[in-house]
């Protein structure tokens, strides 16, 4: 029988669990890779079976083999109790929240959350009756001063969309016991290759997997991992929500999570070369990225995370906008759009001074947000090194 699991091999690495968990060549023919089960009817050939409470599957929208190869897989990485599926990383953060908030709550957030999360809190947590309060992401410990007794969760992202900073999540898992709040973790940016939040306290962790597990560009989607403690809320909201997600987009995510460790490794040396590149050149005023040892939070990065993610920002001298079209039109390997994590180079400015609202963000002069693809790093670097050349004119 076709060896596909890693039972009996002692503390499997990551590359060999990315390899093997969640795939079951025997109940398939042998195949390598589990199909694209697509389907809402399942067919149960007698009554007994019908009315067990307990089937494996029962209905397309509550689970089938494709979903199962993924949660369980994402559910290893994490060292988490389980993980649900989302059509999307937005999905996932709404039924993370939606999982312990309710009304009367007081929720406080990274005041550098992906701006859709601020969105949902705002406009559908409030109206449940949800207070949400911004938090300056470096606080750390200090995050306790904002706690109440009816503070019920703290969301982190770290490092946080945009600027990048670098957030102290021991120390804000330490404050979140003052109210048994729950921690949520976005960990889109590391993957569970180069931090694991539950392995710090955290009781649920939200992957944008539209991002670094899909990879390649053609998916959206989103997972939720839960610690013990939160993992039956998460289960039942998921299921009450319906917010299943697509068996091919299941598909291509299980494919992107295979080579994971492998893109990994090549997006975060190339991003971390260009950044330090970046810092030696004329008209760049500053570069975020936690991995270089110039950022301000860098130590926390050292601590708490193993690897690089693809993506950092940086700052340009002012300039009129002409000379920023200039610059971005004329590139000819970075492509300018909304997104990252998919095997191509993207590029496109960006405006934190308009979504900060608990430290607002003072900067003069023009940024951007970068993601390093796969290309080769030599023709990056020229790519970026022309723009500059048209950006300074
Ligand atoms: C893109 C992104 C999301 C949302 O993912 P979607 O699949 O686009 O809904 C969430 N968090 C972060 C940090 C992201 O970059």
């Amino acid at each position: 029988m076709a060896k596909t699991t890693t039972h009996g091999i002692n503390q499997p690495s990551v590359e060999t669990i990315l390899t093997h968990t969640g795939r079951h060549p025997e109940q398939q023919f042998g195949f390598v890779n589990t199909p694209v089960y697509r389907g809402s009817t399942i067919l149960f050939g007698t009554l007994e079976e019908l009315e067990s409470t307990k089937p494996r599957y029962d209905y397309g929208r509550t689970g089938n083999p494709s979903a199962s190869s993924v949660s369980d897989l994402v559910t290893v990485l994490e060292g988490a109790a389980g993980t649900v599926l989302c059509p999307s990383g937005l999905s996932a953060i709404s039924t993370a929240l939606l999982s312990v908030v309710q009304a009367g709550d007081h929720i406080l957030i990274t005041d550098t959350a992906y701006s859709p999360t601020r969105r949902f809190s705002d406009s559908v947590l409030a109206r449940l009756g949800v207070t949400v309060e911004y938090y300056d992401p470096r606080l750390a410990g200090g995050v306790a001063a904002l706690v109440t007794e009816k503070t019920r969760v703290i969301f982190v992202e770290s490092p946080g969309s945009l600027t990048f900073e670098m957030q102290d999540l021991r120390a804000i898992v330490a404050a979140a016991q003052k109210s048994g709040a729950y921690v949520i973790v976005d960990n889109s940016w590391a993957t569970p290759l180069y931090h694991r939040p539950l392995e710090h306290g955290a009781d649920l962790v939200v992957h944008a997997g539209t991002k670094m597990f899909v990879g390649h560009s053609d998916a959206m989607f989103g997972t939720v991992s839960a610690s013990p403690r939160a993992w039956k809320a998460l289960q039942e909201t998921h299921r009450a929500m319906g917010t299943c997600a697509s068996p091919d987009d299941i598909f291509l995510a299980a494919r992107g999570l295979r080579t994971l460790a492998l893109r990994m490794e090549r997006h975060g040396a190339q991003s971390v070369e260009l950044a330090t590149w970046l810092e030696t050149q004329p008209g760049v005023r500053a570069v975020y990225h936690p991995a270089l040892p110039s950022h301000p939070d860098h130590a926390i990065y050292k601590r708490d995370f193993s690897g690089s993610g693809s993506l950092f920002a940086f700052l340009l001298d002012p300039a009129p906008r002409e000379r920023l079209a200039a610059m971005l039109d004329g590139l000819s390997l970075f492509g300018m759009g909304w997104s990252w994590g998919g095997y191509e180079s993207l590029l496109l400015p960006i405006y934190p001074q308009k979504t900060r609202t608990a430290v607002p963000w003072h900067t003069e002069g023009n940024m951007l947000r970068i993601h390093v693809g796969l290309e080769g790093v030599e023709d990056l670097r020229a790519d970026l090194a022309a723009g500059l050349e048209r950006y300074r004119g």
